[in-house]
């Protein structure tokens, strides 16, 4: 076997696949009836056990900056505890419930140091509840600059866009890594070790309004109205694709879209760092482009969010300046009374 890309790699790979056990195991006992009544607790019981696991398998040399936090949890019901300690059980880690909270502690990080992990347990986390679309997503940040990441997608078949598939037990999901200057790879979720039989390549689509695009499902998270408008502006004809969670970053890396726009919904808004890094890198590694909404890059620097940027371009490369353009000359227009829904 070849020597890994990245002496990083192969525990972050391991990592992601044991929570997404984890998540799998959780969302096949999602009661459709429960969900009904607003139920949410699938969903907080996987997201803290995804964060267990993944913190538990990186080990303790490099602070975690993740989005859950155990005190919630310590504060929460003895049932509540209970159930992710089982869910953790899925990944082969038997613990008590003190030693889950303080692997979930062990995220707390804020981002301010010149190395740490990044960790969404679960992105996406309507396309969860949904039985649908979400990504278990982590990377590594140096310096402010991300130079590796892994995003499982245990939902996202191998091909095609696959976004409206109700949870099919022939899906065994994919999972994206990428390290920086060394390409971005593809391999199924449940493959052993680190697999570099399959490089990913973004399209090389030149012609915008052959672009495919890819969106939210919430409107709340992304606007729809403004993505319409810059669509139709580009000669789009077809409707943009819609699916939660950084699978979006997978389809644009892998050639299935040529964009994912996320613009701003409200002034003020800061993209969190773990909804970005690890798809980031993966679609840069295979040849994609992503700035902000103003064309600015991403800047990984600023602690736990992207406080320096509004929004996400994220394109196949050859298209990504006319997207740009369109996108800054919509946005412009906002006073001219558009909704932003
Ligand atoms: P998506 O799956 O694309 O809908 O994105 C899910 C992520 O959106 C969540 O992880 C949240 O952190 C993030 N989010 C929450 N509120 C907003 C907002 N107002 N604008 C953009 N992203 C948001
Ligand atoms: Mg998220």
């Amino acid at each position: 076997m070849p020597p890994s890309p990245h002496e990083d790699l192969p525990r972050a790979i391991a990592a992601v696949q044991r929570a997404a056990r984890v998540t799998r195991a959780v969302q096949r006992q999602i009661d459709p009836g429960s969900l009904e009544k607003g139920d949410k607790s699938p969903v907080t019981t996987a997201d803290f056990a995804s964060q267990a696991v993944v913190c538990e398998t990186l080990g303790t040399d490099t602070p975690l900056v993740g989005e859950e936090d155990a005190a919630e949890l310590r504060g929460g019901s003895a049932n509540f505890l209970d159930r992710v300690v089982t869910a953790v059980a899925e990944a082969g880690l038997d613990a008590d419930g003190e030693t889950v909270c303080s692997w979930i502690d062990r995220g707390g990080h804020d981002g301010s140091g010149d190395r740490y992990w990044t960790l969404d347990p679960i992105d996406g986390t309507k396309g969860f509840l949904r039985g649908q679309q979400y990504a278990i997503s982590l990377a590594l940040i140096e310096a402010g600059e991300i130079v590796l990441g892994v995003l499982g997608c245990p939902n996202l078949p191998a091909e095609g866009v696959g976004c409206d598939r109700p949870l099919e037990d022939d899906v065994k999901g994919i999972l994206q890594w990428a390290v920086r200057g060394q390409g971005a790879y593809c391999q199924s979720l449940t493959a052993e070790g680190v697999d570099q039989s399959t490089q990913l390549s973004a399209s090389e689509v030149t012609a915008a309004k052959a672009v495919r695009m890819c969106e939210s499902v919430e409107s709340g998270h992304s606007s729809h109205s403004h993505s319409a408008r810059i669509a139709a502006r580009l000669g789009i004809e077809v409707d943009p694709v819609r699916l939660d969670s950084q699978a979006k970053y997978a389809l644009v890396a892998r050639g299935d879209a040529e964009a994912y726009l996320r613009l701003p919904t409200r002034p003020g808004y800061q993209e969190k760092i773990w909804d970005h890094a690890g798809g980031v890198i993966v679609l840069q590694e295979a040849g994609g482009r992503v700035s902000d909404v103003e064309g600015r890059p991403l800047d990984f620097a600023r602690g736990s969010t992207l406080a320096g940027n509004r929004g996400v371009i994220a394109t196949a490369a050859a298209v990504h300046d006319e997207v740009l353009s369109t996108v800054a000359a919509v946005l412009a227009e906002d006073s001219s009374g558009h909704a932003t829904s």
